[in-house]
């Protein structure tokens, strides 16, 4: 079963929609395999979001991702990468179609209310930055 990692990130976590956006994994047939609400460290968010350090809006978004807890969570499933990624919606929420997380918890694209991650390779990067093996079952 292919495995992906999301983030709720701190903005969906404030609005208290943690249980509305698992219900929709789990109802769209992913598996929780874990999950864990935490507290980034600046290091912990500068890392996982190292691939866009050039990026001109990395200053912000690192702060965005340690202005509160985010619930991290391993998701399993058949084709569950692009699954997430499709019930995510467009980075941009003004953009994210109609009944995806994004249209219906995200107000911008600075908080966008979810991560997800984008290829098997960076699946396997990111659930191994949070979890160890034997946290996932
Ligand atoms: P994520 O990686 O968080 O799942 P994504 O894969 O849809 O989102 P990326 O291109 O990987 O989008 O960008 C990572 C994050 O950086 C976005 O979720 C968004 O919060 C922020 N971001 C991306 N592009 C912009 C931008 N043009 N202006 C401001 N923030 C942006
Ligand atoms: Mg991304």
């Amino acid at each position: 079963m292919e495995q992906t990692l999301s983030i709720i990130k701190p903005d969906a976590v404030a609005k208290n929609v943690v249980g509305q956006i698992l219900a929709r994994f789990e109802n769209a047939g992913l598996r929780i395999a874990v999950t864990k609400k935490i507290q980034l460290s600046r290091a912990d968010a500068e890392a996982f979001y190292a691939v866009h350090a050039e990026r001109p809006f990395f200053a912000d978004l690192v702060e965005f991702m340690i202005s509160g807890p985010v619930v991290v969570t391993v998701l399993e499933g058949e084709n569950a990468m692009a699954k997430n990624r499709e019930l995510m919606g467009a980075t941009n929420p003004k953009e994210a179609a109609e009944g995806t997380i994004r249209a219906d918890f995200a107000e911008s694209i600075d908080a966008n209310a979810v991560h997800g991650s984008d290829s098997a390779e960076n699946a396997d990067i990111e659930i191994n930055f949070f979890f160890a093996q034997r946290d996932i079952v």
